[in-house]
């Protein structure tokens, strides 16, 4: 089973891929982690992509795509992907049909996390990360339950991205509604959308998408 999660910057997109690759085995696939570890990295797609992530603009097409088709050869065909952040173009929407199908894929589910744009700033400028395995924590909705050391793997190390201040996020939440919304209607002519309410709580939304994919 192939799905997209689909939402705006903050909408709890990472948080329920991580859960659904623990719960089915189900591997997530965020162009957003691959960019930022290109960039770490130093590769020429991480130099090129840096300035833009920092101001919250999109990276091109093309570079995103080809992340994603040399990660789903990377993969088993038996596992399923989680698209997270990917696409957020009509081009890159283009691009992943074609991708699949060349890896003999197709897309089971769209799951749309409907949040309010209010809410956003909040989750986005109190979200960190454990350093060493990546788990997802806030700073109000979701802090580890014994202070400093990460839930999953008992680290003590966390980070914040440069690019979750209010500023940028501003201009991601823009980008999200003029690029990525418009991309749902292709989708929704196929009748693979499903709306989820990411203002609910971490668990109930988690209950919510296990409810869709059965
Ligand atoms: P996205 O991947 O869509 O950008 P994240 O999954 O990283 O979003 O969530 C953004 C922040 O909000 C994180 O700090 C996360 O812990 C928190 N969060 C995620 N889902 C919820 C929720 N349903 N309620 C409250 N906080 C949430
Ligand atoms: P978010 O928490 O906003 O969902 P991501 O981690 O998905 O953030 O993305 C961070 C940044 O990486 C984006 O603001 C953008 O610059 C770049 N990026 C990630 N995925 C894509 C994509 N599919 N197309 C273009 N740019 C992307
Ligand atoms: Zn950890």
């Amino acid at each position: 089973m192939d799905i997209i999660l689909l939402g705006p910057p903050g909408a709890g997109k990472g948080t329920q891929a991580q859960r659904l690759e623990q719960q089915r085995g189900m591997r997530q696939l965020s162009t957003g982690d691959m960019l930022r570890a290109a960039v770490k990295a130093g590769t020429p797609v991480g130099l090129k992509a840096k300035a833009v992530m920092e101001r919250g603009e999109l990276v091109s097409d093309e570079i995103v795509s080809e992340l994603i088709d040399a990660e789903l050869t990377a993969m088993g065909a038996s596992t399923g992907a989680i698209f997270d952040g990917y696409p957020r173009t009509a081009a890159q929407a283009a691009s992943l049909d074609e991708i699949l199908a060349s890896h003999g894929r197709s897309l089971d589910h769209v799951i749309e996390l409907e949040v309010d744009e209010d809410a956003l700033v909040e989750r986005i400028t109190g979200r960190f990360t454990c350093a060493s395995c990546g788990a997802g924590y806030h700073d109000t909705f979701k802090q580890p339950v014994v202070e400093g050391v990460c839930d999953s793997c008992g680290g003590t190390e966390f980070k914040r991205r440069p690019d979750d201040n209010e500023e940028t996020v501003r201009t991601r939440m823009a980008e999200y509604r003029a690029k990525t919304a418009p991309i749902l209607p292709i989708y929704e002519e196929r009748g693979i959308v499903s709306r989820v309410d990411g203002m609910a709580s971490i668990d109930e939304v988690t209950g919510a998408i296990d409810a869709i994919l059965g």
